[in-house]
């Protein structure tokens, strides 16, 4: 498959549902290709007995998102067993949780695609849609896959006001993302550090501002040292969605 996939198949997605359906026939990393194969046939123990899914992760939540969450890229036994974003691995456990105690979520677990979860307003996405080994994607293959989530971000660009970028690689992908997508960034570009935050504007003047939030990745390793603590992701989400507009508070919260 050429390289220029991405950009071509992505330029020409005109919805959500199509870039996704374009997304996941894209095999233009052949390093990323061969490592999802065989992580998907090999498998782990715990999981001789599912299929693994073995191909690019789309992005997850509505259409219509207010608010943007992205990460890294998607993990081998997580997101390239499920085939949905952060499920079924440790990151997403937090993540999941948090959603679900700020009302942004329908459960606060996510162990399967068929499980039921549901976001509100909320879209989870990866800036490198294809499991890497030792979660490290090369500056090439997160380059090459910088279309995908640079047009995710245009199709979402009416109803899209923050977004929570987890981690230091997440923050340069995001960044580079952004631009592309028609957003202008400040000069120099903001370093990654929890809790800072930026605003975007589009370049061509149309359409309100961007929020967007860097926080720790809540990757098993972040949260075991307690580099992040689950306030800590607590205390971004809110003000990302907050500047979003959405309600925090679960339904049957008094
Ligand atoms: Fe395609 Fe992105 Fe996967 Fe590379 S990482 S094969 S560009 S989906």
């Amino acid at each position: 498959m050429s390289p220029d996939y991405p950009r071509q198949a992505a330029d020409a997605a005109r919805t959500l549902a199509e870039l996704d359906a374009q997304l996941v026939r894209c095999r233009a990393c052949p390093r990323l290709v061969a490592w999802r194969e065989e992580t998907a046939l090999v498998k782990r123990p715990a999981f001789l007995d599912w299929q693994y899914w073995g191909r690019p992760v789309p992005g997850f939540g509505p259409e219509d998102a207010a608010m943007v969450i992205t990460g890294l890229a998607p993990a081998a036994h997580g997101g390239n067993r499920t085939g949905r974003m952060f499920t079924g691995d440790r990151a997403g456990d937090l993540l999941f949780a948090t959603l679900y105690e700020l009302g942004l979520a329908s459960q606060a677990t996510a162990t399967s695609p068929d499980d039921g979860l549901e976001l509100y307003g909320v879209r989870v996405t990866a800036p490198v849609h294809c499991a890497p080994p030792a979660n490290r994607p090369t500056p090439e293959e997160r380059d090459t896959c910088r279309p995908w989530l640079a047009r995710e971000l245009q199709l979402l660009s009416s109803t899209m006001r923050s977004v929570v970028v987890l981690g230091g690689f997440g923050w340069q992908a995001a960044q580079a993302a952004l631009e592309e997508a028609g957003w202008r960034l400040p000069r120099p570009r903001p370093a990654f550090g929890h809790g800072r935050r930026m605003t975007v504007t589009p370049v061509n003047g149309e359409g309100p501002p961007l929020t967007v939030f860097a926080c720790y990745h809540v990757s098993q390793r972040n949260v075991f040292t307690r580099r992040l603590t689950p306030e800590m992701l607590r205390q971004v989400l809110a003000e990302a969605a907050h500047t979003a507009g959405l309600s925090t508070e679960r339904p049957n919260q008094t």
